[in-house]
């Protein structure tokens, strides 16, 4: 919590279809992590704020679970245009306050976009299914209806497509959202806000309430939410798991993630090496999916670390709003409390006896002396007891892991905590096939090393990257977000009753005849 100047600009919520200025006199600074600067204050809600907006939450559900299927799809329709027709307004907007260059921020909103296509397909996902004379004169179906105010929380790292990832299925469905974004980059959340409303969103329906724990426990702990679907770090997302199944909600929360590159003898070492260099430093490794670690099976590690070598000297980092009319390869970090802490993983490692092949401490950009800036760092013989092999490092440091065989590799992936993604670099398709079927990981790539699902698959990790069954979008999606009821009916046939075959008394259990 900081303390509020009169001068500061505080980005407070959206409730009930208007933006609501904060009255809790809390707030958290959000900075530009180019320069370091506080460029505003995020309100963080307080009690009061949290119920007004579960209540305005609770009327929007209302409203809009009202509205016919093809009424619904025409704000989907909508807001995909207004989405596609603003996104660059929009990217430029998440870079202002997360940091990424801006093309990065576009193909999250790209990632993000195409969940709210799928969503419009939704009559399609949702509908329910007819067994006609299932026993004799009797017909069972089966309806899928929305849960009611639903809730989601979102990590720092993907301020736009997070939150798509849910939203529009949540909606699609006929649930009323409440969004709790990261108070580190909250107002790409508002944006999307006034996107919805303008699509013809009745008000309520999308919800933006800013915080901290107090409006997370808020929403954990309310009686009207009936699930939370949230992404970020393992520790939170296991609380939040725990807490929310014990208040009796739904829940899905994926967590943290240490994805590994395995990379046999016969890879293409070029293409493995342009690919880890996009994995491991994209977004300055603030994704979930980056591969941290490189497991080369020897001999090829002499090779592939001069590769990546030569290709990180061509790094530019700076700006990601763009330095001297380009943009570069890669922005700074969230915070200068995170880049300290990245940092003390690459001593961590060194202490433990890594090699520090190409080292990022330290690192500045001219003209943004005061921005979060760390430089791509590769490390080598990195020990596997080290913590900066076992834990998420979240930052541009990449681990080469030298092992001697498949099977070395493939025991080291699967004994680690997170079984998010991974990948395997080969050219033979009998080990890849091998690999997909043995490795102990939700989301696996083969030859390509980020593999982010598209929007008609789901995306979620195993182990302690998920906490729950239901992955995030998908068909995952649309079964999170609705609730089935099987309907068994008997109408009588106008002749039959006619004849008084009413079916008698029978105090045994309904056969099915
Ligand atoms: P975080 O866990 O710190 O925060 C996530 C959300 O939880 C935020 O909205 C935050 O306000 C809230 N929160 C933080 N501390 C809390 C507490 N004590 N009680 C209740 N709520 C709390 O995560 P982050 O730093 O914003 O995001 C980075 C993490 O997210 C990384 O670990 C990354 O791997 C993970 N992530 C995972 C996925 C995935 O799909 N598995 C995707 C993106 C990010």
């Amino acid at each position: 919590m900081s303390t509020l100047s009169t001068q500061t600009r505080v980005i407070g919520h959206w409730i009930g279809g208007a933006h609501r200025a904060s009255t809790s006199g809390r707030t958290a600074p959000v900075y530009n992590p180019a320069t370091g600067a506080v460029q505003a204050e995020v309100a963080l809600a307080d009690q009061a704020e949290i119920d007004e907006a579960i209540a305005a939450a609770e009327e929007g559900f209302r409203v809009w679970s009202a509205f016919s299927i093809a009424k619904r799809q025409g704000v989907l329709f909508a807001f995909r245009e207004l989405l596609n027709a603003r996104k660059g307004e929009l990217a430029e907007l998440i870079t202002s306050e997360h940091g990424k260059v801006v093309s990065d921020a576009m193909g999250e909103i790209l990632r993000g976009q195409e969940v709210v296509e799928l969503a419009t397909g939704f009559p399609h996902l949702i509908k329910g299914a007819y067994s006609e004379n299932a026993s004799t004169g009797v017909d069972v179906f089966s309806i899928k209806q929305p849960l009611g105010v639903v809730g989601v929380i979102s990590p720092f790292n993907f301020p736009v497509m997070v939150p798509l990832w849910f939203a529009p299925i949540a909606i699609a469905a006929g649930n009323a959202v409440v969004l709790k974004p990261s108070e580190k980059d909250p107002s790409a959340a508002l944006w999307l806000a006034e996107l919805w409303a303008e699509a013809g969103l009745p008000a309520g329906v999308f919800t933006v309430l800013q915080g901290d724990k107090l409006a997370v426990d808020g929403l954990l702990h309310s009686p009207v939410v009936q699930s939370i679907s949230f992404v970020g770090s393992t520790p939170i997302a296991q609380y939040i798991y725990e807490t929310a199944s014990r208040n009796g909600k739904r829940v899905q929360a994926l967590g943290g993630a240490k994805n590994h590159m395995l990379v046999l003898p016969d890879a293409d070492l070029d293409l493995v090496a342009d690919q880890a260099v996009n994995a491991g430093f994209g977004a300055a490794g603030e994704r979930c999916m980056a591969i941290s670690v490189v497991l080369a099976v020897e001999p090829v590690a002499d090779e592939l670390i001069a590769k990546v070598t030569e290709r990180i000297a061509k790094l530019r980092i700076g700006n990601g709003a763009g330095q001297d009319g380009v943009e570069p390869d890669m922005g700074p970090l969230i915070t200068d409390v995170h880049r300290d802490k990245v940092s003390s993983y690459v001593d961590i490692a060194e202490a433990d006896g890594a090699t520090v092949v190409v080292d990022g401490r330290g690192f500045t950009v001219d003209g943004h002396e005061d921005g979060f800036f760390f430089g791509p760092t590769l490390l080598d013989h990195v020990p596997t007891t080290s913590r900066a092999y076992t834990e998420e490092i979240f930052g541009p440091v990449l681990s080469v892991v030298r092992v001697e065989s498949y099977d070395e590799g493939l025991a080291l992936i699967n004994s680690g905590e997170f079984g998010n993604g991974t990948a395997i670099f080969t050219n033979d398709g009998g080990a890849a096939r091998r690999f997909q079927h043995e490795v102990q990981v939700g989301m696996i790539g083969i030859n390509v090393p980020i593999p982010v699902p598209v929007a008609y698959h789901s995306f979620g990790g195993w182990k302690k990257s998920l906490f729950g069954d239901a992955k995030a979008y998908g068909v995952h999606g649309f079964d999170f977000f609705t609730r089935e009821k099987a309907i068994t009916s008997r109408w009588l046939d106008p002749a039959t009753r006619a004849l008084g075959e009413h079916g008698g008394i029978n105090l045994g259990f309904p056969q099915n005849t």
